[in-house]
């Protein structure tokens, strides 16, 4: 008869149980348990949620090449993580800490908006006017400096839907640096 590796309870053949990879039962009161103090765990890990939506990446670490377009991917700011992962064939998962963040060298830098060059410059030549390329338009994103896990400093870029996000994640690294700061 199988045990519950949690309570140690004798499992019976039409009791509702999970068997692990290693071979051992668990019964579902324990299972329940179980899932809730890892989620738990993983909560702890990543602090209380702050704010999320869509996001752009725009390069700056090394391990992942920026698309000239950027790459389309979702944010989630926590208490304790930045959080960005690139949706779409080649996803990947950027967790940065905010205790590994170089605060002092976050900044904002401007980026030229490349698709909307390409969608008027491809309109103006089919209207007739030739390539032009003074058709630009710039756009905001914030560079978030920091340690990665082997201690090389990275400098991803990232932009948001609009405006407000982008205050709002700015106001986040400001308030947080204000809080380390001695008076
Ligand atoms: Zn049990």
């Amino acid at each position: 008869m199988a045990k519950c590796s949690g309570c140690g309870k004798t499992l019976g053949f039409f009791e509702s149980k999970k068997m692990f990879s290693d071979g051992s039962w668990i019964c579902a009161p324990c299972f329940k348990k179980l899932k809730a103090k890892e989620m738990e765990k993983e909560l702890e890990k990543r602090g209380r949620e702050i704010l999320k939506g869509r996001a752009g990446y725009w390069g700056g670490n090394l391990l992942h090449p920026p698309n000239s377009l950027g790459d389309a991917g979702n944010f989630t700011l926590t208490e304790k993580q930045f959080i960005f992962e690139k949706i779409g064939r080649d996803s990947w998962k950027l967790e940065i800490p905010i205790s590994k963040i170089i605060l002092k060298k976050i900044s904002y830098a401007t980026q030229e908006d490349l698709a909307y060059k390409q969608r008027t410059t491809a309109l103006a030549y089919f209207a007739g006017y030739g390539p032009i390329t003074s058709y630009s338009r710039k756009f905001t994103c914030i560079v978030i400096p920091y340690k990665d896990e082997r201690g090389v400093e990275q400098a991803p870029a990232f932009s948001f839907t609009d405006q407000k996000t982008l205050e709002a994640v700015g106001k986040f690294f400001y308030e947080v640096m204000a809080t380390k700061i001695k008076k």
